[in-house]
């Protein structure tokens, strides 16, 4: 940034970021660890395109009334889809891949939805001799609203895509998109259609919408709102860095993770009952958990600034299946980037011997004064892992480090990355062209979207507007 460039046209630069901020990610599928996961992904699927049946002889005016209905219908499918998804219900893990799966078939469906909602209101299809499920004033009033929830919907969509939008604002926003999907749903109810409400595919269309609102309600009233999870206790505090190390003892019955899950963790002191997301650092074998946090915005950062010793938790999990560790017993290469070490951490802190020692590559920002490195050296040191580590000092984490490290390619090696999105990205596409024979991803981030991410400072000119206006209003008492 220049210095002396104006300061609006800084403001400016600073709110779009650079263009890799911008930069399309290409989309990475559900990973397929056993067949069981792909019944999600087809059930989403099945369920979206056998319902082309019920409009199939649809006619009228013009040529795609059939079409143009059933995208209708699809649409109103997929959203109840991504309701479903978004309530977090552990067993559905199991038959998609992970949570993280599950978040990304989330957002396909949900993005898939908007675009079919636009195909059918551009295609306008006006249905021959259909029968109508109320009164030609309530079906018009209906359509009405779902014109006003769907301009809604686009709106709390582009919300939703671009990251200069706070997550904590966005995350409220989101919590709006019941509204205009209520709405479709009535609309839909009212509409004219090939078949009566009262018949079997008006009982298949009623069980999506009720679904979709019963989960929605679920989301936001249930797992939002009402008390959740398993109560801890924070029994040590460090903070190092741009680090804090939380140290959590359960007050019941233990979380029972596996090594690599997480879990969403809600602190009971002011301003920290938002549930974040963090991966358990330590061992299942352990009766306390440890959490290694990265001071990124708000929450983090306040966590420094808290007396935290003593204050009540509450971890609602675990979630996830990523595995460090190849169940078939190959050999591993671990790859991570900054705080993306935490499911290792948890892989490393065994007394047991590790019997295929795994080979580590670490890119962090620095090694001086920094907790973590010094247990990888600890482990290194104990035999439990072959240690890399990439600094700005001693050169970037690149492809070529595989090469470096397997001479031969990867067949036979199973491959597990965390770390920052370009990082995991171009690791995981080099170890797939070296023939890596499992590659397993963890996304730290739920949301996605393009942009840079101004969380902090967004929230503080919005935070430092509030305090001037109340300053205001009390002046004005
Ligand atoms: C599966 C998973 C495991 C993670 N494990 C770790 C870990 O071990 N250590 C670590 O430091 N970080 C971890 N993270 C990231 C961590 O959740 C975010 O850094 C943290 O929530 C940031 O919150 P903030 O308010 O301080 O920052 P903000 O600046 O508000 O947010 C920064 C980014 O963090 C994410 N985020 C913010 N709030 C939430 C929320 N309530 N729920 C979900 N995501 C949110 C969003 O992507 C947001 O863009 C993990 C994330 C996921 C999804």
């Amino acid at each position: 940034m220049q210095p002396d460039s104006p300061a609006p046209k800084r403001m400016v630069r600073f709110l779009l970021g650079s263009r890799s901020d911008w930069h399309l990610t290409r989309p990475r599928w559900p990973r397929l660890r056993s067949g069981l996961h792909l019944v999600g992904p087809i059930a989403v699927a099945l369920s979206t395109l056998a319902s082309y049946v019920a409009f199939a002889g649809a006619t009228g005016d013009g040529g795609s009334v059939a079409l143009g209905l059933w995208v209708g219908a699809a649409s109103i499918i997929l959203m109840s889809w991504s309701f479903l998804l978004a309530v977090r219900l552990r067993w559905m893990e199991r038959f998609f891949g992970g949570l993280d799966s599950i978040y990304r078939v989330h957002r396909w469906a949900g993005t898939l939805a908007v675009v079919l909602m636009f195909l059918h209101t551009s295609i306008e299809p006006e249905i021959e001799g259909g029968i109508r499920g109320a009164s030609r004033s309530v079906a018009e009033t209906a359509e009405d609203l779902a014109g006003t929830g769907e301009l809604m919907i686009y709106g709390l969509v582009a919300l939703s895509l671009v990251r200069i939008f706070p997550y904590r604002l966005w995350r409220l926003t989101h919590k709006l998109l019941g509204i205009p999907f209520a709405f479709a749903c009535w609309h839909f109810f009212t509409a004219e259609k090939p078949y009566a409400n009262a018949s079997a595919w008006g009982w298949w269309f009623g069980f999506w919408m009720i679904a979709g609102i019963v989960a929605y309600l679920a989301r936001v009233f249930v797992r939002d709102m009402a008390a959740r999870g398993q109560e801890f206790q924070v029994v040590a505090a460090e903070h190092s860095g741009s680090t804090t190390r939380l140290e959590l003892k359960p007050l019941g019955r233990p979380l029972g993770h596996q090594t690599g899950q997480f879990a969403f963790l809600k602190l009971k002191t002011s301003g920290m009952s938002e549930p974040h997301p963090f991966t358990i650092a330590s061992s299942p074998h352990r009766t306390n958990l440890v959490f290694y946090i990265r001071h990124l915005g708000d929450w983090s950062q306040r966590l420094t600034t808290l007396h935290l010793i003593g204050t009540r938790a509450t971890l609602e999990g675990p979630y996830g299946q990523f595995q460090p560790h190849s169940p078939d017993h190959e050999p591993s290469l671990w790859i991570a980037g900054g705080v993306g070490i935490t499911p290792f951490l948890a892989a490393l802190d065994t007394d047991e011997p590790i019997l295929q020692r795994p080979t580590l590559l670490y890119a962090v920002r620095s090694v001086e004064n920094n907790p973590i490195v010094d247990l990888l050296m600890d482990a290194e040191r104990q035999g439990r892992v072959k240690l890399r580590i990439f600094t700005s000092e001693t050169g970037r984490l690149t492809p070529a480090a595989l090469d470096e490290e397997f001479p031969n390619g990867l067949a036979g090696v199973h491959v597990a990355l965390c770390g920052p999105n370009g990082l995991v990205t171009s690791m995981a596409d080099a170890a797939a062209a070296r023939g890596a024979a499992a590659i397993e991803t963890e996304d730290f981030d739920i949301r996605q979207g393009f942009g840079p991410e101004r969380s902090t400072e967004i929230d503080s000119v919005l935070k430092r507007g509030l305090q001037r206006t109340q300053v205001v209003l009390s002046q004005a008492d």
